[in-house]
């Protein structure tokens, strides 16, 4: 085979998926959106999705900042030469990484060490598969760590909050399904997607339960009692009213797909991967002669993100309180905000994640933080011929991994607003309310949307100590736009969520599947 030409393929395969979502999933995506009342926060997230879609595209950039653990399953014909192709993923993963497709995101798992490349043990996931066919298929899955944290495994019989027993069988299995919705909240940047396995050992569980995201959106279980059970859950998880970002609404789940293996008469697992609506999985087929791509799956039709959607920037007309900002904040325009408010922030912001977080506990800030804006963020990041550092993608991570400092960092060094997704606990609450600080959830994965609010890098902190995503980034934004989901009161829109959906999921105890 031309090694050279299967490495352009697999690096033309990674930008395609971190890029350009697939058909399928924008369909979901645009069924959910018709589905939620105009002017609702759920439509106002989802709006945003779909503008950040269409400027992915567009921008030949990341979807969401965080471009995942890149997972690569490969059928390829007797013969082909797996270490060669080994050797050309690793190249175009980091080729890909440089030229910022991809946000570099290989760490030591002690030290927490970036290698900057995507490269590293374990780092990327290639399975090979023997087939009896010419050509070489290959499909990449991109899953972030926000949804990856919410992937969850039941060891049956088990109890549930709110189902009561999950025996072993069919409804215990039911009871497992909805649970693993109800626990994801938004933190995985719902509406999500679930792969399922019932059975099997704990790895292969959890591997047949993230093969089976590779499935078409709209295909048919071809197993009568799995097709009715993802019916069943299709319909009833969405009755949890959790909704996009955790915000509320009619869907909080795009997609269901099952499976089962055999198991030891001793287990019974139930693993679930739950992926967030940046479902990036792509796939090709490559003659195993030339290299060249010589079709593309998941891509039976266009279907364009339509323009002009009332986003959460324009929220003002349709009734939702609208306050425009500029930071430094004063303890007076916080305590004035409200849970459902929208938030237009002009000025400077510092991004910081789980490095920066624990760092500060014991240290000074290298700037002054008073009445500023904390962006729970790791951004996709490349520096420009000039030498200046361009922002490539920047939405918000999964803040509540900061729970165990924000309150004493809130508190400390007098922040008015902390900007992620999914929301944060109690000590988070507390501290907002004592401070005079609020939460602002940004939507999850808007990557490019929110980009494109940044005027200007004005400096950063840490860069060698942290890595890329870690680093302490001084970003002076415009228009930067985020719903107030906990205020300054004791008010969290979280809890509220949690609590209605949780009523909700104990009505569905059932039993239901004899
Ligand atoms: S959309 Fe959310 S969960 Fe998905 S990769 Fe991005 S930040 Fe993570």
């Amino acid at each position: 085979m031309d090694l050279r030409q299967f490495k352009e393929s697999i690096y033309e395969l990674i930008v395609e998926t971190s890029t350009n979502l697939p058909a399928d999933v924008r369909r979901a995506i645009l069924r959910a959106k018709a589905r939620e009342d105009a002017g609702t926060r759920a439509a106002l997230a989802l709006a945003t999705i779909v503008d950040n879609i269409r400027m992915a595209e567009e921008n030949v950039s990341p979807i969401c900042q965080d471009t995942g653990m890149p997972t690569f399953e490969i059928k390829c014909p007797v013969g082909a030469n797996q270490i060669e192709m080994k050797k050309a993923i690793r190249e175009a993963v980091a080729e890909a990484t440089k030229n910022g497709k991809l946000r570099p995101n290989s760490v030591d798992p002690i030290t927490g060490k970036n290698t900057g490349d995507n490269l590293g043990p374990g780092m990327p996931v290639i399975h090979f598969e023997q087939w009896e066919h010419d050509d070489i298929e290959v499909r990449l899955l991109l899953k972030g760590g926000g949804c990856e944290n919410k992937n969850i495994q039941y060891s049956l019989p088990c109890e549930l909050p709110g189902l009561g027993r999950a025996n072993r069988d069919l409804d215990g299995v039911r009871k497992c399904i909805l649970h693993a919705v109800y626990q994801a909240q938004g933190q995985g940047c719902s509406a999500g997607f679930i792969g399922v396995c019932i059975g099997g050992d704990r790895t292969t569980g959890y591997q047949a339960a993230k093969e089976q995201l590779f499935r078409p959106v709209d295909d048919v279980n071809p197993d009568p009692q799995l097709r009715e059970l993802e019916a069943y859950i299709m319909e009833h998880a969405n009755k949890l009213g959790i909704g996009t970002m955790g915000f509320g609404g009619q869907t909080t789940l795009l997609g269901c797909k099952i499976t089962k293996l055999n198991r030891l008469p001793a287990s019974f697992f139930v693993s679930v991967a739950y992926n967030c609506w940046a479902f990036r999985r792509m796939g090709v087929v490559i003659d195993a002669q030339t290299g060249k791509i010589k079709r593309w799956l998941y891509r039976d039709e266009p279907v364009p993100m339509p323009k002009g959607q009332e986003d959460l920037a324009a929220a003002g007309g349709s009734g939702t309180r609208t306050v425009v900002l500029t930071t430094p904040l004063t303890e007076e325009q916080v305590r004035d905000l409200r849970v459902g408010d929208v938030v237009i922030l002009n000025g400077l912001v510092y991004t910081g994640r789980d490095a920066l977080h624990k760092y500060l506990v014991d240290h000074d800030s290298p700037v002054d933080l008073r009445g500023g804006v904390i962006y729970h963020c790791g951004p996709v990041m490349v520096k420009d011929e000039a030498g200046n550092w361009q922002v490539k993608a920047a939405g918000p991570t999964t803040s509540i991994r900061e729970e165990p400092y924000q309150a004493d960092i809130i508190r400390k060094f007098g922040i008015r607003a902390v900007i992620g997704k999914g929301g944060m606990g109690k000590k988070t609450l507390e501290a907002l309310k004592e401070c005079g600080a609020v939460y602002l959830n940004a939507i999850g994965g808007a990557a490019q949307y929110y980009a494109d609010c940044v005027e200007a890098v004005e400096g950063v902190y840490f860069l060698e100590e942290f890595g890329i995503p870690e680093a302490m980034w001084l970003l002076r934004v415009k228009n930067f736009a985020a719903v107030v989901t906990m205020d300054a009161h004791g008010n969290s829109l979280h809890e509220d969520v949690e609590k209605s959906s949780f009523e909700k999921l104990a009505e569905l105890a059932g039993p239901v599947f004899k």
